[in-house]
């Protein structure tokens, strides 16, 4: 693309386009990309860079994957969408037959919904119609814990963090939810979790008869923090849920397939409901799903609606479901385990001498996840300008310069990839 046809499409997306989170009036400078492969983004400038983000979780084989990309193609000329109200095809079918298996025993019910929020207001619409069809209407509100993001539509707000869902902004508009305190850091010792445990016990058993649902992201906070916490909370979680009649809800729309090096964190303690997205597609299309248990689906249908009250336009896209399954398979034949253990055995490795570093308050890895948190917010231009001065892209937020590449970046690139990190801290 020539310089004046790249200036041109920057100015208009700068008068016209809104970005996620910015300002319109004052919009945050872009760049321009015109070309992905493998781990690499190719801007509009020439450089190719390290893509550190995976688009944000969800491009963990990569970009132009020869599978994926054939099997969007392929379903493409069979057809790429038809309505799913009383209409049906294999491309659903086969997404939903890999859900089943891929997800743990007893989650065998599965709504696709058209992205993460959507997924997660299906769950949570479900915790409430499973309450009142078991006869507990009164049950309307959701336990969850400070620090949590669930997407950004309005019942995913409330119980995302009160200070990332802006609660204070949307007071009166957003439903009032109850937070437990955020769990401990991952590694906390154990009187420090016992504690944690011990205040969590006792506020859901305080507000037990108005809860329908616990939800939570299992394992690792992700946009909410980048904060990983024990194992031991899992189960404190499970307990508590059963203990008080409580619809368990994972929402793993950002740990499910493999990057905290479980396949979904659900292996090690399954919820009733769980909600995946994100790389449900290898980051191709929009798409997320809910797969739940038959006695979740049994209650709901109790209620006086009889049925899920929920039904996206796009539900069930055929491209998306194609090209989902198509991962999933990649995924499965290859040897992911080993990829995000490479992966977080270098970034773990890379980033530590980083503890050190001017500004550092904690350097923390989890699965191929790996954060530098400063101790003050980034300056989110200098830290990036400095992450592609390096050949880096990086999306760094509030006190966090972070990364989860694609499964499929390679040592050297990762090598780049560390150097880069290193770089938006210093500069940040
Ligand atoms: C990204 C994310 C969502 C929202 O998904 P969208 O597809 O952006 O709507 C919800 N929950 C978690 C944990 C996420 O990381």
């Amino acid at each position: 693309m020539s310089l004046t046809a790249a200036a041109e499409v920057l100015a208009f997306d700068r008068e016209h386009l809104w970005h996620p989170y910015t300002s319109m009036t004052e919009p945050a400078p872009v760049r321009l990309v015109t070309g992905a492969e493998g781990a690499r983004l190719r801007l509009a400038d020439g450089r190719e860079v390290v893509d550190g983000m995976a688009s944000w979780w969800s491009a963990i084989h990569g970009y132009r994957h020869p599978a994926l990309d054939r099997a969007v193609t392929e379903q493409a000329g069979r057809f790429s969408h038809v309505m799913f109200g009383g209409l049906t095809h294999e491309p659903a079918v086969e997404l939903g037959r890999r859900l089943v298996e891929v997800t743990p025993a007893g989650l065998e019910k599965v709504f696709l919904a058209d992205s993460g929020s959507v997924a997660v207001e299906v769950a949570l619409k479900m915790a409430l119609q499973y309450q009142r069809g078991v006869g507990r209407p009164g049950r309307t509100r959701m336990l969850t814990v400070l620090g949590g993001y669930h997407g950004d539509t309005f019942d995913c707000m409330s119980v995302t963090d009160p200070v990332g869902g802006m609660h204070a902004m949307w007071r009166g508009l957003l439903p009032q939810q109850v937070f437990g305190e955020r769990p401990p850091s991952y590694g906390a010792p154990a009187d420090e979790v016992a504690r944690w445990e011990a205040g969590f016990r006792a506020l859901a058993a305080e507000h037990a008869g108005e809860l329908a649902g616990l939800v939570v992201e299992p394992l690792l906070q992700g946009a909410g923090g980048m904060h990983p916490y024990p194992e031991r909370c899992l189960r404190v979680f499970r307990e508590v849920a059963d203990e008080h009649g409580l619809v368990l809800v994972f929402d793993e729309i950002a740990t499910g397939f493999g990057r905290t090096g479980h396949l979904f964190v659900s292996e090690v303690v399954t919820p009733d409901i769980l909600c995946v997205g994100k790389a449900l597609t290898g980051g191709y299309l929009t798409l997320a799903a809910v797969v739940t248990t038959a006695a979740v689906a049994h209650g709901i249908s109790g209620s006086e609606a009889g049925v899920v009250m929920h039904g996206p336009t796009f539900m069930g896209n055929a491209l998306a479901c194609a090209v989902a399954s198509a991962s999933i398979d990649l995924l499965l034949a290859g040897d992911w385990r080993a990829d995000v253990r490479r992966i977080g055995d270098r970034l773990a490795d890379g980033l530590a001498p980083l503890r050190e570093a001017p500004g550092v308050a904690d350097v923390r890895t989890l699965g191929a996840v790996g954060v530098v948190q400063l101790d003050h917010p980034v300056d989110v231009a200098a830290a990036t300008e400095a992450a592609l001065a390096a050949g880096v892209w990086l999306r760094p937020f509030r006190d966090l310069v972070y990364a989860m590449p694609p499964y499929v970046t390679s040592d050297e690139d990762l090598g780049r990839l560390v150097a880069g990190i290193a770089a938006a801290v210093a500069a940040g």
